[in-house]
């Protein structure tokens, strides 16, 4: 058996709390550079820490990838563990003996070194082949060097296990792998002891070490970064914009550099791996469109390793037409592994150039401008807000009598074909008994505006919702828009509405699990259900329209759904943009949806039935894109029912 003398240990013990002294001052120098954003913290967001952080639930949305990381994550950490262990054999407990010595010291550690041996080799292949999301836009300098730094590490461990294993009359059949190479060397008739096992004891123990110091200054920086950022996650999902102190004496309206951003946004910008993850997902990106995800976020992050925090070009830098071809739809945050959120970045930067700038692309301002104007955004239509309801006697809203209001919303008042939802939603309602009405005079939620940069306008707008809302005592309300229902339970609460919002979905959802709406199915019938982002990515809707979907037919998934879903191509304000690129989003998702072979394409969403619908008349003369409150009246079967048409044309 050989022995290391007990001076080495101290020695190596010195050497490791100077290397964790380097990785902890690197940290605060990373926290520096990015403390100074606004405001410091938004709270701690324990859940997502422990599932994004340390279980790395989003990394396994690639399965591969998601087994590499965690073979050498928890490999690690075990190994951390195992060496922490290893250490008190100094103070002579007897760390290779027993059951415990089996279990953890010799066969445990043998398994976490080779999940890391195996994680590691994984992601160096992956280098040599790499995916075009990790070179398009750029790649990080130093993750292969860290990667063979660490492959080095961990064959020196093997190294000196086997040395250790090859002196006479060791045997340790749970250091499997370290044994069949100390037998080797026995063949061999190596002489390694003394001086040379020490040596490799060192060897060991000293790239270990170059390991720790290197972390935070490398993109190995992003195993701490991601766990701290998952944690500082907000809690509600979907893209939150953070509302601007127009009473401050000077109002900080969107970003131009660095120094404008959150705390959260310059923290995102470190942590950021360049995976180009969020490329991939990114409707615009996959359509042709000028903006990446990934290149927002690395030019940002170029910008602040270079110091650049206060430098106004870096708006310019992204650009006006990556800025303004966001659809806002939150698949890049949903995606990203280390808990960035691009689409954010995006919107502060769109906000400096409204709010400041005065400049948005032309279809947008007009539509801006009719906000202004017409407290609408549908520029030149020639309905008027009362036309959905022509031949219905639709009860008002009564004060102190009335349990719900049902909110018309922009889209649902002004296009022809979204007009039906309404007619449809108002049948369900009466018919399941529900206690409901509308407020006659009523302008847009400001959700458009709000989401093309205008805060301000979106703040006049909802300001003036609340305070009608307020006159009618209402407490609760029905949103048949989940752009309406983002608008009121996000962002309104800010301004100080108090009241509840229930998509309409939902609540068709608990009407059909009460028993309040008899549904005639036809098991025959395939639906697939496109999920509106702003309700299944931004605020977590996924079951209850599948279980209206259920009601009334049988349920076909697309391959992007729920979270996972593919944007129609109308949030963000781009409904009203001219969509330029290789492609039109909606026609990417209706081919997808035409794929499943469903006889319906269902949603709810007035934006995504619109966008859908113009897309699916590509294709067929037939109606095929349905809201499902028009699929629950068809079921209904009985004779009111007849007030939707069933093959009206798109
Ligand atoms: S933001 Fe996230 S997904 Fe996008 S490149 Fe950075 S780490 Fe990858
Ligand atoms: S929010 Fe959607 S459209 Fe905007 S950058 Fe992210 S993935 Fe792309």
């Amino acid at each position: 058996m050989y022995h290391i003398a007990a001076v080495n240990y101290v020695m190596l013990a010195v050497l490791l709390c100077a290397a964790c002294a380097a990785l902890v001052l690197g940290l605060r120098d990373i926290l520096r550079r990015t403390a100074a954003g606004r405001p410091p913290f938004t709270g701690i967001n324990w859940r997502s820490f422990f599932l994004r952080g340390v279980l790395l639930s989003r990394l396994f949305k690639r399965p591969a990838s998601g087994v590499a990381h965690a073979l050498l994550f928890f490999g690690s950490l075990f190994e951390i563990f195992g060496h922490g262990v290893y250490s008190l054999s100094l103070i002579g407990f007897p760390v290779y003996s027993g059951r415990f010595g089996f279990i953890v010291t010799e066969f445990g550690r043998e398994i976490a070194g080779t999940a890391m041996l195996l994680g590691l080799l994984f992601l160096l292949l992956r280098r040599a082949a790499p995916p075009e999301r990790l070179t398009n836009g750029g790649s990080r300098h130093g993750f292969v060097a860290m990667e063979f730094l660490l492959l080095l590490a961990i064959l020196a461990g093997f190294g000196v296990e086997a040395v250790r294993l090859s002196a006479p009359g060791v045997v340790s059949p749970g250091e499997f792998l370290g044994s069949v190479v100390a037998g080797g060397l026995r063949k061999l008739g190596w002489d390694l002891s003394g001086g040379r096992y020490l040596a490799s004891w060192w060897l060991h123990g000293m790239l270990g070490l170059a390991f720790i110091v290197l972390i935070a200054r490398s993109p190995m920086s992003h195993m701490l970064l991601g766990l701290i950022n998952s944690a500082l996650a907000r809690k509600r999902p979907g893209v939150s914009l953070p509302p601007v102190d127009f009473e401050a004496e000077d109002p900080v309206l969107g970003a131009e550099k660095l120094a404008d951003l959150p705390f959260k946004s310059r923290f995102d910008f470190a942590a950021c791996l360049w995976c180009g993850r969020c490329h991939e997902v990114c409707p615009a990106a996959q359509t042709g469109k000028p903006l990446s995800p990934k290149k927002i976020m690395v030019t940002c992050a170029e910008y602040q390793s270079a110091g650049r925090v206060d430098d106004p070009s870096l708006i310019d830098a992204l650009g006006k037409d990556a800025i303004f071809s966001c659809t806002s739809c939150g698949a890049c945050a949903e995606e990203c592994p280390v808990s960035n959120d691009p689409s954010e970045v995006i919107m502060h930067f769109r906000r400096r150039f409204v709010m400041d700038r005065s400049e948005m692309p032309e279809v947008m301002a007009n539509s801006n401008r009719n906000l202004e104007s017409r407290c609408h955004p549908f520029v030149g239509t020639s309905a008027n807000r009362d036309d959905w309801r022509r031949g219905l006697d639709v009860p008002r809203f009564e004060p102190g009598q009335t349990e719900y209001l049902l909110w018309i919303g922009c889209s649902v008042a002004f296009e022809e074909r979204a007009q039906q939802i309404a007619r449809a939603m108002a049948r369900i309602l009466d018919v399941a008994g529900v206690s409901w009405g509308i407020i006659e005079e009523t302008r847009c939620t400001g959700d458009p505006a709000k989401m093309m940069g205008n805060e301000l306008q979106f703040v006049e707008l909802a300001q003036a919702n609340i305070e009608e809302f307020r006159e009618f005592k209402v407490t609760k309300v029905i949103t048949m828009c989940p752009h309406s229902f983002n608008s009121f339970s996000r962002y309104y609460p800010e301004l100080g509405a108090n009241w509840e919002t229930i998509p309409h979905s939902a609540l068709i959802d608990r009407l059909v699990r009460e028993g309040k709406l008899d549904l005639k199915r036809d098991a025959m019938q395939k639906i697939t259900f496109h999920d509106p982002c702003y309700l299944a990515r931004h605020n977590d809707i996924l079951a209850q329209p599948r279980g209206v979907v259920a009601a009334v037919g049988q349920l076909v998934e697309m391959p992007r759904h729920g979270k996972g879903s593919f944007c129609c191509g109308g949030g963000g304000g781009q409904y009203w943009s001219r969509e330029g690129g290789t492609a039109r989003i909606s026609d990417v998702r209706v081919a997808e949806a035409l794929g499943t072979g469903a006889d319906k394409i269902a949603t709810s969403c007035p934006v995504c039935l619109l966008m859908l619908s113009a897309s699916t008349a590509k294709h067929t003369e037939q109606r095929k894109v349905f809201d499902l409150a028009e699929l629950v009246v068809e079921a209904l079967g009985d004779e009111d029912s007849r007030t939707i048409p069933s093959t009206h044309i798109h």
